[in-house]
């Protein structure tokens, strides 16, 4: 099985045909001058040639914006086509390229199956209090302003490779990823899921890049569109095309650039570095607090996995939250496509710290596959999963219900449930918050050996506590409540 996997630029397309399985890579290539010299058509042609007589199995294309639309890679088929189309007004100058390449190859290669992967899919599992900016909804909703997140193809694989470095499954480890290449972007990654990313509905929030600014007041580009000479294109030129490590240094956006300069004394290099170092940090901490702790941070792309002092600015100093960093293992630490992982942390560190290798085509090649896979007919046997919504209840100790109750009260069964042996009772208490109190809440039998209240979102709100969703009978850190019983 090979894909070939297809990165269309603004006027280049990057290919790399590879088998997902062993990632193995049996041609790659690179066609530029797209637009000037040669039509998309005419490169494809290139690129059939360049591939001498080797026929993919299944075409992946990177595709920068999904939208709200793709939550996962997609086979490509017109509504898809259609779909990536009306994306393209968040991405202008990336999508209607990815959507050249995307018929260029579906002419040059009819009868392969093609797969767009999205750099915006691995973040749609962002939650609303992560997504949306504090801005009218009527308004975000109207122009599809909230934040999206990019390079989510390279958080992903960095993810699945951490989780196998460390011997644990994806689902139970809280991450932090810092891709830091040219672009450069964080994210808080909650049990496989991006739950937190620093570039927003563009890729120009966030961390400090190459030559992006990241992270900048709203209010100081509405000053420059005011009083500046410059129009929106040129702002908007100056923010992606002249700021970041550019900008601040005002000599380059290469950081191996800028660490030799800086160690002749160029001032505006080291502050550019550390402007680049303070910011990943400032997304570091914040993170910790989104997750409630972490279990590994990773550092990938081009700066991540090659520059050890970038890496040790960066996680200095974190023995407080549990990091102990080993300045040796990060000397050596050269993580490459053969052995994806270097540790960077000691061996007693609770938190641990990795260098990965990230490897986006690879990711393509793999999410190609599987879309491929998914899109065969379902078997016919499907297991059904039962579902069921509760109603505000509790669970109570014997103790418990003694004090609510009194000693020789008995737990009676009112009605049985759909959980074997587990029933609801004639008995209710009262629940008393700092704002309100809800009366009559029903006992569920039989008892546990832990105290636990279940209210909705609504409730939590009304009787003025914090309740987080918990699994069953994990209720350490919970927030406190009364209850009050007859006796
Ligand atoms: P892109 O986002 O374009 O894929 P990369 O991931 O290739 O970018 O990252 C490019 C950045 O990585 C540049 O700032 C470059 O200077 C830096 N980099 C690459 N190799 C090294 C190295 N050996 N030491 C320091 N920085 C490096």
């Amino acid at each position: 099985m090979s894909v070939l996997v297809v990165n269309s630029g603004s006027s280049s397309i990057k290919y790399q045909v590879l088998e997902p399985d062993s990632g193995a890579v049996l041609r790659s290539g690179l066609i530029e001058r797209i637009g000037i010299d040669t039509s998309w058509d005419q490169a494809f042609e290139i690129l059939l040639k360049d591939l001498d007589g080797l026929i993919p199995d299944a075409i992946g294309h990177r595709v920068v914006h999904g939208g709200e639309t793709f939550r996962s890679a997609a086979l490509i088929d017109e509504p898809v086509l259609n779909a990536i189309k009306a994306c393209s007004p968040l991405a202008p100058l990336h999508n209607p390229k990815n959507l050249a390449g995307i018929e260029a190859a579906r002419k040059a290669f009819p009868d392969t199956p093609q797969v767009a992967v999205f750099d915006t899919a691995f973040h749609a599992t962002l939650p609303a209090a992560s997504h949306a900016y504090a801005i009218p909804t009527s308004i975000a909703r109207e122009y599809q302003v909230r934040r999206y997140g990019f390079h989510g193809t390279s958080h992903h694989y960095v993810a699945l490779k951490a989780a196998e470095y460390l011997g644990r499954p994806l689902n139970e480890l809280r991450l932090i990823s810092l891709h830091l290449g040219n672009g450069a972007s964080a994210c808080a990654i909650e049990y496989g899921h991006s739950l937190d990313t620093s570039m927003g509905m563009t890729p120009l929030e966030g961390l400090v890049m190459g030559t992006r600014s990241g992270d900048i007041d709203a209010g100081a580009v509405l000053h420059l569109l005011k009083n500046s000479n410059m129009g929106a294109d040129e702002v908007d030129q100056m923010l992606n095309k002249q700021s970041g490590l550019l900008g601040l240094s005002e000599l380059s956006s290469d950081l191996r650039e800028l660490e030799e300069a800086a160690g002749q004394g160029h001032a505006g290099a080291r502050q550019a570095i550390a402007a680049f170092v303070h910011r990943a940090r400032k997304y570091l901490g914040a993170y910790m607090a989104v997750l409630g702790g972490v279990d590994a941070i990773i550092l990938t792309g081009g700066i991540g996995e090659n520059s050890a002092p970038m890496r040790q600015r960066i996680l200095q100093r974190l023995n407080f939250a549990g990091l102990l960093l080993d300045e040796t293992a990060n000397q050596d630490a050269r993580p490459s496509h053969e052995v994806p992982v270097a540790r960077l942390h000691m061996p007693n560190s609770r938190v641990k710290a990795l260098a990965i290798k990230t490897n986006e085509e690879l990711m393509i090649a793999k999410q190609t596959l599987a879309t491929l896979t998914e899109s065969q007919p379902l078997p016919a046997a499907r297991k059904t999963i039962p579902i069921a919504v509760s109603g505000r209840h509790l669970h109570l100790t014997r103790e418990s219900f003694a004090i609510l109750f009194g000693d020789s009260a008995e737990l009676q069964a009112y009605k049985p449930l759909s959980q074997p042996g587990q029933f609801a009772s004639h008995q209710k208490v009262n629940l008393i918050g700092p704002r309100n109190r809800i009366d009559g809440v029903r006992v569920l039998g039989p008892f546990r050996s832990k105290n636990q209240v279940e209210i909705s979102r609504t409730d939590e709100f009304f009787l003025g506590i914090d309740a987080p969703i918990r699994d069953s009978g994990r209720t350490e850190g919970s927030a406190p409540i009364i209850l009050e019983g007859p006796a």
